[in-house]
């Protein structure tokens, strides 16, 4: 049964002279009278402070620390009630991108909210992406059936124009032997012109290893380093077979 009412008993705060009201839920109450007559007292101090209250009490002892704890209102009993906000009308900022959401922070929350429970999608091409630890890499690479012989790369330039000189010098000096560029694998030691008007997909070759017992820690150590040099990519090449692209990151490998 859904509560209809928030049934205020005895609300004694401020000049309030014990009265007691029932507002209806889910519908726009407007409060008016003179000047003194407490309707804030009623509105804010009353059924405000009583929401957040009790709001506030469910939250964990860590939490409270940082928030002000109210003052239980002078009021014998509030039913009906849920976890209340407020809005001053003097705190309205004159900006026309402001809304009830910005204004009370709630729009902070359900944010908050969606990117914990929501599936996210990259917003230009629809695909659902996720983000996966170095472990589940890891984990995932090791479940490729045995004997299997795999690349572990990382890609460090996707789709762009350019020579990628530096970026060759670069990864020769730190002791990388191969590249595979456009899905060609090249060694480093070799001189590798590339036409810089033709994007180029370039992915430095971190390890070349057989999937056997014992490779744990190897393909570890080669999965942090592929996600460093790359910003959080790894690129998985079966030897004449499937490929796979790990994200560390929330992001869209594709895009
Ligand atoms: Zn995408």
């Amino acid at each position: 049964m859904s509560i209809k009412l928030i049934s205020v008993r005895g609300a004694r705060q401020h000049n309030l002279k014990n009265i007691s009201v029932d507002i209806p839920r889910n519908t726009l109450t407007v409060i008016t009278g003179l000047s003194g007559s407490g309707k804030s007292s009623l509105a804010f101090d009353t059924i405000y402070a009583e929401g957040q209250r009790r709001y506030v009490e469910t939250l964990s002892a860590y939490a409270r620390q940082f928030l002000d704890q109210m003052e239980r209102p002078d009021v014998d009993t509030i039913e009906g009630l849920s976890p209340a906000i407020s809005i001053e009308q003097q705190t309205a900022s004159r900006s026309p991108r402001s809304t009830v959401g910005t204004i009370t922070e709630i729009y902070d929350y359900l944010r908050l909210l969606f990117s914990t429970i929501g599936t996210p999608h990259c917003p230009s091409c629809g695909k659902p992406i996720s983000r996966q630890t170095p472990e589940q890499i890891v984990e995932r690479i090791l479940s490729l059936s045995g004997s299997e012989r795999i690349l572990i790369l990382s890609p460090l330039v996707r789709g762009r124009k350019g020579e990628f000189k530096k970026e060759l010098e670069s990864l020769s000096r730190q002791g990388f032997t191969k590249v595979r560029i456009d899905g060609v694998l090249l060694p480093l030691d070799e001189p590798i012109r590339l036409d810089k008007r033709k994007n180029h997909t370039l992915e430095v070759v971190v390890d070349r290893l057989l999937i056997r017992p014992g490779v744990e820690s190897r393909v570890q150590n080669s999965v942090q380093t592929a996600l460093k040099l790359s910003n959080g990519l790894v690129q998985v090449a079966v030897i004449d077979g499937e490929e796979f692209l790990f994200s560390e990151k929330l992001a869209c490998p594709d895009c």
